[in-house]
């Protein structure tokens, strides 16, 4: 029998952190190893299909509420962080997904009233209905304020009606339940204001899903998802009207450092296939691993896993501890994270040769998924120019 045909990566590090996390860290563990083989993973990602059992049963194990009371401030950032980095180790695309969850989570708590928390959060909790997140749009993402041609009228009778296209949406035509941004006012005093979000059933009349053909995150349909004059009644403003896109900016700190648990997750995933690999594959008689032009870029991979789980570990705890300097951190550690993702699938290719293009294990997927968070949910230029006025004190750049 040859390497390829029973190919196993090596067994995650041992990670040193607080005795809360390590026990979180084992029971996530414990259970992407009682369901999860790389056979099931290879399948979802091949078929380009979600994986929704396993979504219940994270839910069931109780990682989407955490440690997180319905009316109270969410789960914690350091606990979403050590879920997510184990997901994008193995099934990411549940991973991104989670991300997605997690945001419509944080966005209920931080706004929400009381009976939205009721209706709308609490299956969420559960774990009995999934959430996607409706901002981008075909026209822009960067710049998605000004871009924003989604438009929610107000009616007669006080509800109002949307129309327009939102672009990218992931999980939209499996989700229960839509946030969508749309343009309230036309004559807000900047690009920034005058966007509303809305809690939209996805079965309101109106809504069409359609889904894109990317080249990764396969196992999470992204969706073009398109708005005909869909009722949506005033109860249903989530938050402040016209002050929406403000809103979201307050909770992209922890949608950046649930990007980047998710993309040191694909970089340790990549690290331990091509460790198996370089340990087991044979040239000259020596394990490939031994070559010391393989050896050396290996290790600097590692050096990015570890400096990025470094500035992850202090954004977290820093946005676990309230306001502060947590957003420059979350930017650094998301701008780390998504280079250690592209640098050690990169490697990984090189280690693995030809059996890293086969798509019958999983360097390649890795590869692939790990592009996502070189963009999104803000592309590393951005998070540049974030980090170059906040943190260097330079001026805005843009
Ligand atoms: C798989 C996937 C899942 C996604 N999931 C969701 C989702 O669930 N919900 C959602 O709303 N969106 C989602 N998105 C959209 C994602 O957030 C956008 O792709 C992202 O914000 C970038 O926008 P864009 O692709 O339109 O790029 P553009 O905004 O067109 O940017 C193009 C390039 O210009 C650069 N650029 C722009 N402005 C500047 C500047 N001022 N300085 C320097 N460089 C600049 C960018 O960095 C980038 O390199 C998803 C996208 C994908 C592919």
């Amino acid at each position: 029998m040859t390497i390829q045909d029973n190919f196993r990566p090596a067994p995650p590090a041992e990670i040193s952190e607080p005795a809360e996390f390590a026990a979180l860290r084992s029971r996530v563990r414990a259970m992407l190893a009682e369901h999860v083989t790389p056979e099931r993973l290879n399948k979802f990602d091949e078929a380009e299909e979600y994986d929704v059992e396993l979504f219940h049963e994270i839910a069931a194990a109780g990682l989407v509420k955490l440690d997180g009371e319905l009316h109270g401030p969410g789960p914690g950032h350091q606990a979403q962080a050590v879920v997510l980095e184990e997901l994008g180790a193995g099934p990411t695309s549940v991973g991104v997904s989670m991300v997605v969850q997690y945001m419509g989570v944080q966005l209920l708590h931080s706004y929400g009233n009381h009976q939205q928390q009721e209706e709308f959060l609490a299956p969420l909790h559960a774990g009995k209905a999934k959430m996607s997140f409706g901002l981008s749009e075909p026209d822009g993402g960067t710049d998605v304020a000004r871009a924003m041609k989604t438009r929610a009228v107000r009616r007669e009778d006080g509800s109002y009606s949307l129309s327009g296209q939102k672009k990218w949406i992931g999980g939209a035509m499996d989700a229960d339940y839509l946030i969508i941004l749309a343009r309230t006012s036309e004559t807000a005093r900047s690009a920034i204001d005058g966007i509303t979000m809305f809690l939209v059933p996805r079965s309101t009349p109106g809504i069409r899903t359609e889904v894109i053909d990317t080249v990764g995150i396969r196992g999470l349909a992204q969706c073009d998802v398109y708005l005909d004059d869909v009722r949506v009644p005033a109860a249903n403003i989530l938050g402040e009207i016209d002050k929406g896109f403000r809103q979201v900016l307050d909770t992209l700190n922890g949608e950046r450092l649930n990007g980047a648990a998710v993309a040191l997750g694909i970089a340790r995933g990549a690290m331990e296939t091509a460790i198996g690999w370089a340990r087991e594959r044979e040239a000259f008689g020596r394990p490939v691993g031994s070559f010391q032009g393989l050896q050396h870029s290996l290790v600097d991979a590692s050096v990015k896993i570890e400096s990025a789980r470094l500035l992850l570990r202090q954004a977290a705890e820093a946005s676990d501890s309230g306001p502060g300097t947590n957003e420059t951190w979350s930017a650094l550690a998301k701008l780390a994270a998504s280079d250690a993702a592209t640098t050690t699938t990169d490697v990984g290719m090189r280690v693995m040769a030809g059996w890293g293009f086969f798509r019958g294990l999983p360097m390649q997927r890795y590869f692939r998924d790990a592009r996502l968070y070189t963009f999104a949910p803000l592309t590393d230029e951005m998070t540049r120019n974030y980090i170059g006025e906040k943190h260097l004190g330079l001026p805005r750049s843009f």
